[in-house]
């Protein structure tokens, strides 16, 4: 594939997770500084269920926040929180000037069964909205190829409309790598009636192992065929990282054809291989 080829005026944004450490943090801090040179719309920071990662969310927003004029969406999750500790969260992002917020249910550690007031992603953007009026842009999470523990695809496409009647403004998607699976889900949503902005979420194949056990544990499908290469490469990372960037480029490349509104990187607090992904199909 060719690389710079002309810029698309296609909106992209970068999600963190918050760093564990003050040697991450630090590394946090120059990741971000490489990326906002990519222009982006917003970077966003995640936050663990039940509140695990609330200082940390908390105050790597503040940071990012106060070292670039780039907007930062905080997560926010509502499965084991309550509505005090929640509303809390709102008020203070509200007094920094935080305009955007990707609501969810969150998944909570095995074991832990204290669902808190707000079981669904659903009952958080009605919060939200009780509690907030119109002052966040909420997206929510899609699932074009079904979320894991939903009954059924349709019962999975009823829950995201409920969200979206909710209050809900946009969407950014767990990470795919079947366009078709995005077209369809797209299709259905318009069939129904809903038009928001569905963001597909893209996550850089640099580590195998990784992304095998992680897309086993959420449910998003890798095809035979790239599980079976990316397997065969064993140790080789060149060859890993060159096959994931020449598979994800080309689905970014269906994704704009087919009408993506926006992409949303998971960067893993990397900026490497969303930088060259970045570049390669123009969107920067
Ligand atoms: P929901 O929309 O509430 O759906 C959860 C499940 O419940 C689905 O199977 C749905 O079909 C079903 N359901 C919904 N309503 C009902 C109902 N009334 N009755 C029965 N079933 C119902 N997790 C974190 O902990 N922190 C993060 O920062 C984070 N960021 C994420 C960002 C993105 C873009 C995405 C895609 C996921 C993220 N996650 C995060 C993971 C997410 O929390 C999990 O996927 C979680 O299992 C579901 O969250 P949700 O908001 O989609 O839940």
């Amino acid at each position: 594939m060719k690389e710079f080829i002309m810029p698309r005026n296609v909106p992209i944004s970068f999600e963190f997770f918050p760093p564990k450490t003050p040697e991450g943090a630090d590394k946090l801090l120059t990741v971000h500084q490489e990326l906002c040179t990519l222009n982006p719309q917003y970077f966003s920071v995640t936050y663990g269920a039940g509140g695990s990662t609330r200082t940390r969310t908390l105050t790597t927003v503040s940071r990012l926040q106060q070292t670039a004029p780039v907007p930062v969406a905080p997560h926010l999750s509502c499965i084991g929180d309550s509505k005090a500790a929640l509303a809390e969260l709102l008020d203070g992002y509200k007094e920094q000037n935080i305009k955007r917020l990707v609501a969810l249910r969150g998944d909570l550690p095995s074991g832990q069964m204290t669902l808190g007031e707000l079981p669904y992603a659903r009952d958080l953007v009605e919060f939200v909205r009780q509690h907030s009026g119109d002052h966040f842009h909420i997206e929510v999470a899609a699932y074009p190829e079904m979320h894991p523990q939903a009954d059924s695809y349709e019962a999975d496409l009823r829950n995201f409309i409920a969200k979206v009647q909710a209050g809900a403004n946009s969407a950014i998607t767990q990470f795919f790598f079947n366009a078709d699976a995005y077209f369809h889900f797209m299709d259905r949503l318009a069939k129904a009636g809903v038009n928001i902005p569905v963001i597909p979420g893209i996550m850089p194949i640099t580590n195998a192992g990784n992304l095998i056990r992680f897309s086993d544990s959420c449910g998003a499908d890798i095809p035979r065929w790239l599980r079976k290469q990316l397997m065969a490469y064993g140790d080789d990372s060149a060859s890993i990282k060159a096959l994931g960037e020449t598979v994800v480029a080309k689905l970014i490349e269906r994704l704009i054809q087919g009408g993506a509104p926006a992409f949303h990187f998971y960067t893993m607090n990397q900026s490497e291989a969303t930088t060259r992904l970045v570049k390669l199909t123009g969107l920067a």
